[in-house]
């Protein structure tokens, strides 16, 4: 059988990337799994242990690092997060799609290793709206919005680079819009295997 597709999701925090990607899972008729990150920050509230992350201690994410169980990992934001080669390998060799949330350091370097995984960023059209939200959002404080800010700014400039740009002005249509780039992928899979 195929390997399941490789979707990688990358876009500013407060982009509502994590909305459209619940809204594609749910949806989705076809297998298709969200790959859990690791993080060493701290669960927000309503975030649950093995659904929204797994969160360990620093320590133990260094020590995964160096024992190569992660598939890539990035610092963000001052925190470690990372994709463990389990939450992806087993799943494709199976014929099931896999879906990365994750940055764009994330993204180079699973580009390097996979480079037939497809690479989605979604944005706002300006960068006030991506404010807007981050505030109306009330889980930062103003120096964590303010470094989000920046980073955003950072990633934004890397997004031409990616297989697809999705503008999330109205959720429904960059749901839809994102599904008609997955569906196809989840298709061929079907057909081939
Ligand atoms: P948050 O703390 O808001 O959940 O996530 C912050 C950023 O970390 C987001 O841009 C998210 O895509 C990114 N991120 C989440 N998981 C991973 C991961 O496993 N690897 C990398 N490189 N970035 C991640």
């Amino acid at each position: 059988m195929a390997n399941g597709p490789l979707i990688i999701v990358s876009g500013p925090s407060g982009s509502g990337k994590s909305t459209i990607i619940e809204r594609l899972l749910a949806e989705e008729t076809r297998p298709l799994h969200l790959s859990v990150s690791v993080t060493t920050r701290p669960p927000r509230a309503g975030e649950r242990e093995g659904v929204h992350y797994h969160y360990w201690p620093r320590e133990r994410f260094d020590r995964e690092v160096r024992a190569g169980m992660f598939l890539e990992w990035a610092d963000v934001f001052g925190n470690g997060y990372g994709t463990l080669k389990q939450e992806v390998e087993p799943h494709r060799q199976r014929g099931v799609g896999v879906v990365l949330d994750i940055d764009v350091n994330g993204w180079r370097q699973v580009k390097r290793q996979c480079p037939e995984a497809v690479s989605i960023f979604i944005r706002t059209s300006s960068p006030e709206e991506l404010e807007r939200r981050l505030r109306e959002r009330g889980t930062e404080t103003e120096e964590s919005i303010q470094r989000r800010l920046q980073g955003a700014r950072t990633e934004l400039s890397q997004a031409p680079a990616y297989d697809y740009q999705v503008i999330n002005d109205h959720l429904d249509a960059a749901v839809a819009e994102v599904r008609a780039i997955v569906r196809p992928l989840l298709e061929r899979q079907q057909s081939h295997g």
